[in-house]
């Protein structure tokens, strides 16, 4: 092999130092990258991949993109869930001869991005790190962008699962963990990443990048990363404290190696001080009700399923009106974990309904109009990326709190009152950037101009001697074209010569003795002389001294308003919380939403409910309905009737009106009296799970085993056609063993609402003392079904399958067979439906399983009846007593080809 050129050495010992990254290594005006970057790099991209070395035996694969366009392609790549190292020369090229020294600057993961090319305005960005194992873990996650730093712990026998759950709600773009959880994290997210996205990849370092947007980056630390000492260390250093006992973090040592990971993977991707990660928050999981990625996907909580996922046609697209990124951020926060502490909704709601006066809302709303996304200017502000329009934005922003004060200062809600406290007016710091900040800054400090005159008396004093001597310079023009009779003579500039006087050939002659010759053109000759380069060098040292100044202001002004950090982050959640409420408020006065009443106890009434995201979209209008139940005798619902006539329809309003009125918003219904949920269950829907190889079937069962092991007598769990995936019989009997089991199960039994289409099951709440039957009407008028979207009690007489399949275009003849062969099924009912034995829990599964078996023989034989019974009726005609031998073989042989 040959010896690598000393560039390569430096490439790859950077390269040795950031694992697991792509490195692009910064050459005069590209960044490459070589060897298995390159390959990657090229494929992912989709730009040419060339080589370094060309001819030799060892070609290095190498591609590259120009450093001006750098960052669409790294952003590209961040997206489809690579990190990527920033390696820059540190040093300039012209002022050395030996190899420029080059360092790695920044790195950009998909968990610490913080550019506006990578960051979603309305969405947060969360790095999250797990440590534990076995019965203990910790999580902490990370918004670098605003600086919100949370953490939790769970411990027990589901502290794994619960923990799963926990994190599936934040949706994090990255996860960090310890080589020692490498199975359990791959194990556990590996299932979401295959649910969401449909598809897994490994790159060429061996990490799992996927290629979705929505996908997790799984960053494999090592577990030194995770030691408790360093953590412990790391965060006090932080937060400059001395112990951690108050974030609440004292004993918890899980949580605090999660969190110390944490901290530091972000400070080292970021090349700066972070002091706007000021605190961390610990929560306790079992505040908030619990909603996981299968929930929110099923009832389109912040996304709505399907192939175009869209956030508009979703629950949040629905409730989101807020004004700011960061009020829009929190809203979706609340959403996707509501609480639990009646105390604490109560207070949001409260708050919701004194803005839902119009005219103080309409106030704040429009004040919050010039309210930028104070969150992420913090956040800039403290990465030092903020630029003297961030500043602007802010002085605007902090121009609008006397304004908001005002609003909220006589409110009587807890919550409005306390908002007005935390919102700070700063009025040095509106002070400062008036005086120091120039009305229209450019966008590139360097060009000049960002910080006022008469701000800084240094820099007026270099800016007029800069004016000075370009006017002394326009002067000389009109002087020289005297002294030489030139009238041609022109004093210009440019960037490699500097100032110099051009005068065309035709007028050389004339051109004074000290005139000192500085370059010809094909027409013209430039001369300098010692008075102008005088001036010149005045004006050229002042404007370097301009920009050199210019920054150093800019960064003192950047560095005063970073010490109110705490503040500013203060006003940002206020406003922000303001905003969400408002939001809230504005949603329910529009669409007509009334005040839930929450309680104790375990009852659930809801009159005139609707779904919230389907009236918003529905052209025709919405159906009301009602719901009742409790936990005695209502607790668990048998929902039947046709399909398309609204069975899942009011299985999910029901849920989104719970969270809604444990987010503190107001509800669509008008009259709503709720216990509180501790966590929505739902299995609704078909999904095939191609990508991990899980039927529906399978994936089915697997929701329904995590239900029936984890509900609690407070959950709300929702049942979608259950054992629709496997054969009618074994489907059937599963059905009505899990119906069986929720009802009577004392540790599991929450409030079920389980929609069906098996008729027989209707039969079994009706035995069942907590059990009632419901169905959605639907009517037929001349074989065409009507449906009523209404809710009833009762049982639904069919399930209009066949019209329904009629009115989905279904050929007329196959409709007539399906109509036949229904009529002869029909016959076949299975008595073990009505059978008066029910099944005891306990023995739920394996026992209706066996009685389905019992009957499966019979069953099969009349389905096989049915499709043969054309060689039935034949057999029926045949008068065996006329037959010769030879007749009999004859047809026996031509039923036999017909059958088998
Ligand atoms: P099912 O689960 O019984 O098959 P869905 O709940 O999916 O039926 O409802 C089918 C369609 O009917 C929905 O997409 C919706 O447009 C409409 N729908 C359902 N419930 C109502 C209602 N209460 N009012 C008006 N339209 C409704």
């Amino acid at each position: 092999m040959q010896k690598a050129t000393p560039m390569l050495r430096q490439y790859l010992e950077l390269k040795k130092q950031y694992p697991g990254t792509l490195l692009f290594f910064r050459l005069g005006d590209f960044y490459e990258l070589f060897n298995e970057d390159a390959i990657l790099g090229s494929r992912e991209l989709e730009i040419t991949l060339t080589a370094r070395q060309k001819n030799s035996p060892n070609p290095i694969p190498m591609c590259g993109v120009p450093h001006h366009a750098a960052g669409n392609y790294i952003s590209k790549l961040v997206r489809k869930g690579y990190r990527v190292a920033i390696c820059e020369q540190t040093e300039d090229a012209s002022k050395t001869k030996k190899l420029v020294k080059r360092e790695v600057v920044r790195i950009i993961t998909p968990g610490t991005a913080i550019d506006e090319q990578l960051v979603e305005q309305k969405e947060p960005v969360y790095l999250a790190a797990v440590s534990g194992s076995g019965e203990s873990f910790g999580i902490a996650y990370l918004e670098l962008s605003t600086g919100e730093f949370l953490s939790t712990g769970f411990n027990g026998r589901d502290a794994w699962s619960k923990a799963c759950a926990d994190i599936e709600s934040f949706a994090p773009k990255e996860i960090l963990y310890p080589r020692s959880a490498k199975q359990l994290v791959e194990n556990g997210f590996g299932r979401v990443r295959y649910g969401l996205d449909g598809g897994i990849k490994r790159d060429l370092f061996g990490n799992q990048g996927s290629p979705a947007n929505s996908s997790i980056t799984l960053t494999q630390r090592d577990n030194h990363a995770f030691d408790n000492s360093i953590c412990r260390r790391a965060l006090k250093k932080q937060f400059g404290v001395k112990d951690l006992s108050a974030y609440g973090l004292s004993g918890m040592n899980e949580t605090i190696n999660a969190a110390g990971a944490c901290l530091n993977y972000a400070l080292e991707t970021q090349n700066s001080t972070a002091r706007h990660i000021s605190e961390i928050k610990f929560f306790d999981a079992a505040d908030s009700m619990i909603l996981d990625a299968v929930t929110l996907r099923n009832l389109d909580i912040v996304e709505s399923g399907g192939f175009e996922k869209s956030r508009k046609r979703s629950l949040l697209g629905v409730i989101d009106e807020t004004i700011t990124g960061m009020g829009a951020r929190l809203l979706r926060s609340w959403l996707l974990r509501p609480s639990i502490k009646r105390t604490e909704i109560e207070t949001r709601t409260a708050a919701v309904a004194e803005l839902m006066d119009s005219v103080l809302r309409d106030k704040i709303r429009f004040l919050l109009k010039e309210v930028a996304d104070l969150e992420r200017l913090v956040g800039r502000l403290n990465l030092g990326t903020a630029t003297a329009r961030d500043l602007l934005a802010l002085n605007r922003s902090l121009g609008k709190t006397p304004g908001i004060k005002e609003s909220v200062s006589d409110a009587s809600s807890l919550l409005l009152q306390v908002l007005d406290e935390n919102i700070f007016e700063l009025p040095e710091i509106q002070d400062l950037i008036s005086r120091s900040i120039d009305d229209e800054p450019p966008v590139n400090i360097a060009d000049g101009g960002t910080i006022r005159d008469g701000f800084n008396n240094e820099l007026d004093d270099l800016r007029s001697v800069s004016t000075n001597a370009k006017q002394t310079i326009a002067g000389f023009e009109e002087a020289e074209r005297q002294r030489t009779g030139i009238g041609s003579l022109r004093v210009k500039f440019n960037g490699i010569f500097g100032y110099f006087i051009e005068i065309s050939k035709a007028n050389l002659a004339r051109a004074p003795e000290d005139y000192e010759r500085r370059q010809t053109l094909t027409n013209s000759e430039r001369f300098t002389t010692p008075q102008l380069k005088e001036w010149e060098s005045k004006v050229l040292g002042a404007e370097e001294k301009i920009k050199e100044l210019e920054l150093s202001i800019f960064k003192q002004v950047r560095s005063e308003i970073v010490d109110h950090t705490r503040q500013v982050q203060s006003t940002a959640r206020a406003l922000a919380t303001l905003d969400a409420l408002c939001s809230l408020a504005e949603v329910g006065a529009h669409r007509n939403y009334t005040r839930p009443e929450l309680h104790d106890g375990d009852s659930l009434e809801i009159k005139n409910g609707r779904h919230a995201v389907v009236e918003a979209y529905s052209e025709e209008g919405f159906t009301p309905n009602d719901l009742r139940m409790n936990n005695s005798t209502d607790r668990l619902l048998v929902v039947t009737g046709a399909n398309m006539g609204g069975k899942s329809t009011v299985l999910r309003q029901a849920a989104i009106i719970q969270i809604l009125a444990q987010i503190g918003s107001f509800v669509p219904a008008s009259y709503a009296k709720l216990p509180i949920i501790d966590r929505v269950w739902t299995r609704v829907g078909a999904s095939d799970d191609l990508a991990s190889g899980r039927s529906t079937f399978m994936v089915e069962m697997t929701e329904t085993a995590t239900i029936l092991h984890n509900s609690t007598p407070r959950s709300l769990i929702l049942l979608d056609e259950i054992g629709r995936g496997t054969s009618t019989f074994d489907g059937l009997a599963i059905a009505w063993a899990v119906v069986e089991y929720l009802h009577n199960s004392p540790k599991h039994s929450g409030k079920t609402l389980f929609a069906t289409h098996y008729h027989e099951l209707t039969e079994l709440a009706e035995k069942l003392p907590g059990a009632k039957n419901y169905q959605m009407t639907a009517k037929e008028i001349d074989g065409e079904v009507v449906f009523l979207h209404k809710l009833e009690k009762g049982k639904a007489s069919k399930s209009y399958g066949i019209a329904v399949a009629k009115l989905a275009g279904l050929p007329a003849q196959t409709i007539a067979r399906a109509n036949q062969v229904l009529e002869k099924l029909e016959q076949y009912e299975l008595a073990v439906f009505s059978d008066k034995e029910i099944v005891p829990a306990e023995k739920g599964l394996e026992a209706a399983v066996g009685m389905a078996n019992k009957t499966r023989t019979a069953a099969q034989v009349s389905l096989f009846a049915v499709s043969n019974e054309e060689i039935i009726s034949e057999l029926r005609r045949l008068k065996e007593k006329d037959l010769s031998p030879d007749d009999s073989k004859e047809i026996l042989e031509k039923l036999k080809n017909e059958v088998l």
